[in-house]
Parts: C-alpha cells; structure tokens; sequence
C-alpha cells in the first residue's frame, strides 16, 4: 500500500470533475447554478458541481430517448455492445487511484476501502454484466399446430438511476451495468454528498465509445433533479437506492406521471444473532464489529442490532470491544485509517443524536460515544456500543446509518427470531451455530431478502441483493437483476 504522501499527491494532480455528462457532452446547467461539494475529511469545499435541475434532465432524458429510439446503443451488435463496456471497465482499472481518491475525498472512506473495495467491486459488476449480456435468452412457447409463439426480453427505455452516498460508485454500477446490459439508455443521479465517481464514470464512458445520450449524469438536489427525473413522463423506470421516506415518494411521482416502473432498493436494521454454540467466537466478534463500522456504519445492511444469547453475552461484548478498539480512525487518504469521515457533518450530527436517545432510553454506553479527530475540521465519529438495549428502544428500531451498534441479550432460539423478525426492515441477517437445523430454521422464517449463516456479507454479485418489507423491492446483482430492466414481450405467428 502506498502511502499518505502519494495519495495526496495523486488528489493534488486529478482535475476534479464538476460538469455533467448529458448528450455525450460535458456540460454546465442550464441555470449556470453551481453546489459546492464538501470534502469530509477536513470540512472543505472540494470542488463547484453543476446542480442541474428540471431543464438538466430534460435534456438528458431526450437525449436518452433519442439515443434509445434510433438505436445507437439498444440495436448495437452485442459483441459491439460487449467490447465497449469491456473497454469501459480497463478505462476504470487505468485509472483505478483517480477513482479511488474520488471516492475517498468526496466520503471520506479509508483509501483502502476505496480501492480494495469499493472501485475493483464495481470493476467487477460491470464485468460481470458485460459477461452476461449475449446469454440472456428468450423462450418458445408450447406448440399450438397452427402457431409458432415466442417470448422476447425488450429493453424498457430511459431508465433513471437514483443511487445514495454510502457506496456512490459501486450502487451506481449495480444498476447502470445490467440496464446497458440489456440495451436500455440511463440517467444516473448521484447523490448531491457524493457526484466526483459518477461524473468520472460518465467521461469514461464516452471515452470508451458510449454513445451519445446513452449514459447521462445528473448531478444536483434530490428535491430538484432527482424529483424532476422521477416525475418524467419520458422516463421508463426508476432503480433507486436510498432511504424508506424517499423511496415512498418515489411512488408516489410515479403515480403522479407516467406509472413509471420502480424498483426499491431501501435501508435496514440487520439483525446479527449469536447463538451460545457459535463455532468461532474470535471471528465472529471481528465479524460483528465490523459488521457495524465498515464505512463508519453507512451501510444499508449493517448489522446494526447485535443479538446475543445470554451464556456468552458478556464475554462475547468484551471481544468484540476489544476489535473495535483496534480500529484506526483517521485521515482517509492515510492508508492505515481503517475508519474515516461520515460523510456529511448532518450525517454525524444524526449519529450523535441517536447515541444521545440511547444514553436517555437506558442503554449502557460500553465503547465511544463521542465525535472525535474534530482539529481536522472534518466529521468523524468513534465507534459505538451501547449494552442492554431493549427491543422497543429507539436504538433497536430506526436505522442509524452511523457507527452505533446496539446489543440485546436473548435466552431462547425463538426469542432471538422473534425479535430479529420485529422490524418495519427485512434487508439481511446474520447468524452464528454449530446447529444446523437451528441454522436452516432460522434462515427460513427471518424475513429478510439476504441471510448469512456463519459469516457475515458473505456473498457478492453473483446473489441476488435486496429486501422484504419495508427495505424495498426489486433486486440489484446477479443474472435476476438484468430482468428488471426488461419487458416479456409475446410474440405470436400464424402459420
Ligand atoms: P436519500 O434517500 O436521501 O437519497 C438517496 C438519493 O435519492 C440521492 O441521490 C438523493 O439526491 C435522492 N433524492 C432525495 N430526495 C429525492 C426526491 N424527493 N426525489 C428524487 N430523488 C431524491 O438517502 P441517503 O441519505 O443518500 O442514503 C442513506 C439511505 O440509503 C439510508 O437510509 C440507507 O439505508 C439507504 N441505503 C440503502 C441501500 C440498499 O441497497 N438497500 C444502500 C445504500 C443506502
């Protein structure tokens, strides 16, 4: 790994990109109105990013229309299709550190997330889908003597990509790779916390032949772009990533325009179990902790409710304040920090106000609790463990999306799915036995859209990634996910 100096240097030498990519141009708003785009690792403004708005999207979505209608993309050869997304993940391995440091900077995730994580990942995703496209087939129907019937995949249209700030690059590339993959023009909204690794996207993008319209980028508010983009009769589908009250909304200007299809993909509050029998508890504890404060707990799957069985419960809660106290919080672009900045300072002060409901509620404050590194100017926040929290206290039930990990202790096998089952959230669930009927049974009847026995976060692009209940619908990653993006489309011919 490189050091502090380096990456300082290479964030010193990248020309930051501000502009947005829409109709194969790099382009100002309409407006001329600029954001300022803070850094959180020291509190600074980065950059000026254009803050498109209603006219912005406008534009973009015709572009995305007419590059979907003439068919410069959809009607492209797939080997034509192929080569070039190819050609788009090399762009993004050559310059792997500009992302990385993108990404780091606009964040403040550790550099070494960013780039053992976070840039390879979406490398990956695009590859994978890139992989896939030519092997999606259609069907023939059962045959009627006088018949031939077929069922094709046909690419939507103008998808709209709404995605959030925890994992900028990597969510938007769940959704950007399988919806070219099948043919479909898309709008990618980056959230307004986090542009840089999307605008990088999209010049590469047309550095690797996407032609014009076909991959726009929209930076700017939620409130302006993002409302506007999903309110457009001209826009097919939504695939969003982000929070429950916004997803809700997203409904709603569907219903209010053209019912435009939406996928959901929404937060949590995973539960992590640990059964008494637990083969490892060493790993599992390291798991637990950093199940919780990988990228500062801006996870939608953090294992955020930590549910033990009373047997181990205290020694279990020791080793796993002992791997937390372990964790370097620091500057981000310093690769030894293996714990950043939250990534805006409304974001810290939320996770502070949580940690301030828990204290008054009755949790025991067992580890952090505080800001700290706050001379950098920036926003960090020292992991958090809060004991003896109840069920129906507030640190059980809303998603924190910060570094705050709340413990109940459980004596029963069936408490522990009862409780783990009482959220408004489905996302994911971990858990911990040597048993494994115990370990089927509970992974049938948790709800939840991913479920880790023995492990935690322990499957990748080629699962099916989503939630039940209020986490949303819809599902990102794996070959299910190029179907989203596609009709049935019936075909009869009469002999
Ligand atoms: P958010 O919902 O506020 O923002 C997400 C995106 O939606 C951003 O691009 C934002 O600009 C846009 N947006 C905001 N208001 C909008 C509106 N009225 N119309 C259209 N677009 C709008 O969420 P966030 O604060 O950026 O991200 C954190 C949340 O996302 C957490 O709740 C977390 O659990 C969730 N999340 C879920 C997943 C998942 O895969 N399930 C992954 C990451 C984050």
């Amino acid at each position: 790994m490189r050091s502090l100096a380096h990456f300082e240097a290479v964030a010193g030498s990248i020309k930051i990109p501000g502009e947005a990519v829409i109709d194969g141009k790099l382009t100002e708003s309409v407006s001329g109105k600029t954001f300022a785009n803070v850094s959180p690792r020291d509190g600074r403004v980065l950059n000026h990013v254009a803050q498109c708005g209603p006219e912005d999207v406008d534009l973009a979505v015709k572009s995305a229309r007419r590059a979907f209608d003439e068919g410069s993309w959809r009607k492209l050869h797939y080997r034509e299709k192929k080569r070039i997304l190819f050609k788009l993940a090399e762009l993004m391995e050559r310059d792997i550190e500009t992302l990385a440091v993108l990404e780091s900077l606009d964040v403040g995730k550790p550099i070494s997330n960013a780039l053992g994580g976070d840039v390879p990942n979406a490398i990956r995703s695009l590859r994978y889908y890139a992989e896939a496209l030519d092997k999606v087939y259609g069907e023939v129907a059962p045959e009627a003597p006088d018949r031939f019937s077929f069922v094709v995949h046909d690419p939507l249209g103008v998808i709209g990509a709404i995605v959030p700030w925890n994992f900028p690059l990597h969510m938007a590339m769940w959704k950007v790779a399988p919806a070219l993959a099948m043919g479909n023009s898309v709008i990618l909204k980056p959230a307004e916390q986090s542009p840089l690794t999307a605008l990088k996207l999209g010049e590469l993008a047309l550095e690797a032949g996407i032609p014009a319209g076909v991959l726009n980028v929209i930076p700017g508010f939620g409130a302006e772009a993002g409302k506007a983009l999903a309110l457009h009769n001209d826009v097919d589908m939504l695939a969003f990533t982000g929070s429950g009250p916004v997803g809700k909304l997203l409904m709603q200007y569907s219903g209010q325009s053209n019912l435009k299809r939406v996928s959901l993909e929404l937060g949590g509050k995973s539960p992590h179990i640990v059964f008494a029998d637990c083969p490892d508890l060493d790993r599992a504890a390291t798991e637990a902790a950093w199940g919780i404060f990988y990228n500062s707990g801006q996870v939608c799957t953090a294992g955020s409710r930590l549910l033990v069985q009373d047997a181990i419960a205290d020694d279990f809660t020791n080793r796993l304040i002992s791997v937390a106290r372990k964790i370097v919080a620091g500057d981000p672009l310093e690769p030894a920090t293996t714990s950043g900045a939250m990534v805006s300072e409304e974001q810290m002060k939320t996770a502070l106000r949580y940690i301030e409901t828990a204290k008054r509620e009755g949790g025991t404050l067992a580890l952090g609790g505080n800001r700290t590194l706050e001379g950098s100017g920036g926003f960090y926040v020292e992991p958090t463990v809060f004991s003896g929290v109840t069920p129906e206290n507030t640190l059980a039930r809303e998603e924190v999306f910060g570094p705050v990990l709340a413990i109940t202790r459980f004596t029963e096998a069936d408490d522990a799915i009862r409780i783990a089952n009482d959220t408004n959230y489905g996302l994911a669930a971990g858990l911990w036995t040597k048993d494994i009927t115990l370990a089927h049974r509970a992974a049938r009847e948790i709800r939840a859209g991913l479920v880790w026995i023995n492990g935690w976060d322990s499957c990748d692009i080629t699962m099916p990634f989503g939630g039940f209940k209020q986490s949303g619908f819809g599902r990102d990653r794996s070959l299910h996910a190029l179907h989203k993006y596609a009709d049935l489309k019936s075909v009869s011919i009469t002999l």
